[in-house]
Parts: C-alpha cells; sequence; structure tokens
C-alpha cells in the first residue's frame, strides 16, 4: 500500500524512543531530524514538513512530555496528533443541501480518476446513506468519457442522463438538475469535463456550471501517484473554484504518500475520499487519525472492525462458530470462511490495520502469500463431496488424485489436512476448556 516506505523509516524512528523513562532534548531534536528526512523522501512539501517539525519539536520538548510519567510514548503521542492535525483532524463528511437536490461537481484533470469516482461516490451515497443519485455525464471531451460512465450505471443499476458530445456543459448540467427534481433524485454528482492541463477555458467553463448549478460540493479528484504534481493541481483548482473537498485516487498504488500529506495543509481543504482500487466499492472515507495511526504502526482496528461488519455475514460467521463449537465444522465450512476472508480486501492490507503489523511483515515466519489461498482453495474443490464432510477418509490414492486434480503436491495435501485436524483439535481444546470454565462458574 501506499505509505510503506515513510511508514518504514518512521517506525522504526519512533521504536527508538517508544519505551524511554527519559527524554533530552537531543532526543528529540535527533527522532525529529529523521522524521524530516522521512517526510521529505516521501514527497512531502517542505513547507509543511518545516511547520510539522515545528510543531512537534515544540511541544515534545514541552512539559506535556518532559512531566509525563511515559516519556517516550507521550513523544509518539505527539506525532500522531500532529499527523493527524497535518491530514485535517476530524473526518469531513459529505454536505447535503437544504432543499434537494445536492449537486456535487466532480472536477479533475484526465486520467485523474474523476469518471471511475463518480460511479463510485454515487454507489457509496446509494448503499452507505441509502440515496438516490443521478449521475451526470458532461465529460465531452474526453472520447468514451459518456461511454463509459454509462457502463459504469448500468453496472451499478444507476441511472445516468447524458446529452451527447454535442451538447454544452453548462445545458447538461443544467437540464440534469431539471430532470433530477421531476424524479425525485436526492443527489446530482456531475462528471465534468477534464484537460489534460489546466487551462483557462476549462477553469471558464468548470464557474459558469458552478454559478448555474450552485453545487454543495466541489470535489477534485488528484492522482496520488503524481506526487507533487497533485498538490499543484489542487492549488490551481482551488484558487479558481473555491474547492469544497479533495478525493485523492490510486492510494492502493506504490505511492509515497506525499501529496496525501501535503494537500491539506497547503490548500485548507480536506481529503474526503480515498481510491483504493478500480472497482466501484473501492472508495474510503478519509479518516486523518486513522491514517496516521496506520502511518506509525499503531493499526486501524476501528477500520478493519468496519470491513468485517460490511463484507461478513453475521449469520454465517454464527453458524460457523456453531460448527466449530460442535465438531461438526467440514472443508466446505472451511472454504466458506475463506472467500469471507478475501472479501473483506487483499491480506496484506487488512494486516496494515493491526498494531504492530509492518514488523510482523518483516519477518521471516509470517507469510502473506495469496497464491497460498489459491493453492488451498484448488486443493480442497479436488477433493469429492464426502471427503470434504469426513475427511479421514483421504486415504494415499485419494491423496494422490486429490493432488493431480489441484495441480498441488502430495505433501501440500499432507500439509492442508494436518492443518485442519490441527485446528479441528485447537477447537476442541478451547471448547473443553469454556466448559470447564463454566462448570466452576466462571466468567469468561
Ligand atoms: P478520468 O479521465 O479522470 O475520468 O479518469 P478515469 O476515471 O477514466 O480513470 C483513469 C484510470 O485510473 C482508469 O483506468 C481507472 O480504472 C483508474 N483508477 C481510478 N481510480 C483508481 C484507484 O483508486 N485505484 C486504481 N488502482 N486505479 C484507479
Amino acid at each position: 500500500m501506499a505509505f510503506e516506505g515513510l511508514a518504514d523509516r518512521l517506525q522504526s524512528t519512533i521504536q527508538k524512543i517508544r519505551g524511554r523513562g527519559k527524554v533530552t532534548e537531543q532526543d528529540v531534536k535527533e527522532m525529529t531530524r529523521e522524521v524530516r528526512l522521512a517526510l521529505l523522501e516521501a514527497d512531502v512539501n517542505f513547507k509543511v514538513v518545516k511547520q510539522l517539525i515545528n510543531k512537534i519539536k515544540e511541544r515534545a520538548i514541552g512539559q506535556e512530555v518532559m512531566e509525563s510519567l511515559t516519556p517516550g510514548q507521550q513523544v509518539i503521542k505527539v506525532v500522531q496528533e500532529e499527523l493527524t492535525q497535518l491530514m485535517g483532524g476530524e473526518q469531513s463528511k459529505i454536505a447535503t443541501a437544504e432543499r434537494p437536490p445536492t449537486v456535487i461537481m466532480m472536477v479533475g484533470l484526465q486520467g485523474a480518476g474523476k469518471t471511475t469516482t463518480t460511479g463510485k461516490l454515487a454507489n457509496h451515497l446509494r448503499k452507505k446513506h441509502n440515496r438516490n443519485p443521478l449521475l451526470v455525464a458532461a465529460d465531452v471531451y474526453r472520447p468514451a468519457a459518456i461511454d463509459q460512465l454509462e457502463t459504469l450505471g448500468k453496472q451499478l443499476s444507476l441511472p445516468v442522463f447524458s446529452m451527447g458530445t454535442e451538447a454544452n456543459p453548462v445545458d447538461i448540467a443544467n437540464e440534469a438538475i431539471k430532470k433530477a427534481k421531476e424524479e425525485h433524485h436526492d443527489y446530482v454528482i456531475i462528471d465534468t469535463a477534464g484537460r489534460l492541463h489546466v487551462d483557462e477555458k476549462l477553469m471558464d467553463e468548470l464557474t459558469q456550471i458552478k454559478t448555474d448549478v450552485k453545487p454543495a460540493e466541489i470535489f477534485l479528484v488528484v492522482d496520488a501517484m503524481t506526487g507533487q504534481d497533485a498538490v499543484n493541481v489542487a492549488e490551481s483548482f482551488d484558487s479558481q473554484l473555491d474547492i469544497s473537498g479533495v478525493v485523492l485516487t490510486k492510494l492502493d498504488g506504490d505511492t509515497r504518500g506525499g501529496a496525501a500529506l501535503s494537500i491539506r495543509a497547503v490548500t485548507g481543504k480536506p481529503i474526503k475520499f480515498v481510491g483504493m482500487g478500480e472497482r466501484t466499492d473501492q472508495l474510503e472515507a478519509f479518516h486523518p487519525e486513522r491514517m496516521a495511526s496506520r502511518i506509525l504502526g499503531m493499526g486501524d482496528v476501528l477500520s478493519l472492525i468496519e470491513k468485517a461488519q460490511e463484507n461478513v455475514d453475521e449469520k454465517q460467521a454464527r453458524d460457523l462458530e456453531e460448527k466449530m463449537r460442535s465438531m461438526s465444522f467440514t472443508f466446505d465450512d472451511f472454504l466458506e470462511q475463506m472467500s469471507q476472508v478475501k472479501k473483506m480486501g487483499p491480506l496484506d492490507d487488512l494486516l496494515d490495520m493491526l498494531p504492530g503489523a509492518g514488523k510482523m511483515k518483516g519477518m521471516k515466519n509470517v507469510q502473506l502469500d495469496e497464491k497460498q489461498l489459491v493453492y488451498v482453495e484448488a486443493i480442497i474443490q479436488s477433493m469429492t463431496r464426502k471427503e470434504r464432510q469426513e475427511p479421514s477418509l483421504i486415504n494415499a490414492s485419494r491423496k494422490k488424485r486429490i493432488a493431480k486434480g489441484s495441480g498441488r503436491s502430495v505433501s501440500e495435501v499432507n500439509r492442508l489436512l494436518k492443518q485442519f485436524e490441527d485446528m479441528k483439535k485447537m477447537m476442541k481444546q478451547m471448547t473443553n476448556m469454556q466448559k470447564g470454565k463454566k462448570k466452576r462458574g466462571m466468567k469468561f
């Protein structure tokens, strides 16, 4: 994920100071020097770095740290709080107009991900806020942008308003709002035209749409991979259009993360969402505090829980637990469980949300190979129904057949069978322990 380099460096820097019972001015100076270098290397704007470092220094050498009982921890808290502030402090919500429909204008350069994000945002509003948005195809310049939005609309079963490529974008926007009122849409999301570079004609057109439709929000979509350029683009759009927020796309890529850390400080405008992939459900609300914790290796357990709640079917989870307790857990259940975990996203990203996970990933015996999951699935799928229910049936010749069917080796089949048995044994022990506790009247 993004921020990997920055996170590694910051984590090893703060690690040195974490357990200290005493922190001197010299320690703070050394730490801030390393933090400064790490931020610059991650492509954070140098003015922003300077301000941040001054704040951290001032607070870390101040009373709150020096007089605390755990100065090491306290310094880290200061760094975390200042990073959070840098990214905007509180999570910022989407505005709702007093009288519907609430109009959101999506602006940005070509290729930033504007059209994709328009679809993602509509999907988010419908799924998470129960809204009924109308999508508007007003990008008449980029070939295929209208088709792209229409395809997204079909995929999501959401209506798309378009008047083809010949119409004027300002007219399209006005007509769309009329239609939204007639058909009682509570949100209208306009995918405006982009250009390769910021130019006057584009800004004039956007300003005119803004004057006509009076949007509650103007979201600038920028590509996190473009680093400082993203910050410059944000500055120029903001100076002309007074944007209300930023959506940072492609944060799933290998970006150093500097844009995410600088945009708010440079423009004063909050990052509202981040794009974490090409799929329409890969848009996440941006939480500065959670992001700061993630960068500092403190994990983001809240997001992990939210992901689990969204993706894991609670009833299925309870059924599985019951099966495990009653020892009737089979390989079919095992497959089911794997598919639930997979719905939550790549394992690597999930691990990033656990405190201290950065260190864990560096350890040799923690294997995070997605391929392994695919292999396990293939092995289970090569078993017959009966074998999945009763693994004890699987003798040597069946093992050979399963190995052949899944394209894996017999020793891998053996390993999986053993892991499955171990897991069942462990469940049995845990259930017995709990029974024992119950008998003795203890709470657990
Ligand atoms: P537009 O010209 O700004 O409308 O850009 P598009 O919406 O067509 O997006 C350009 C490319 O970026 C497409 O290939 C998208 O699939 C891709 N894209 C958009 N958002 C993300 C994201 O958050 N992550 C990744 N990996 N790709 C994205």
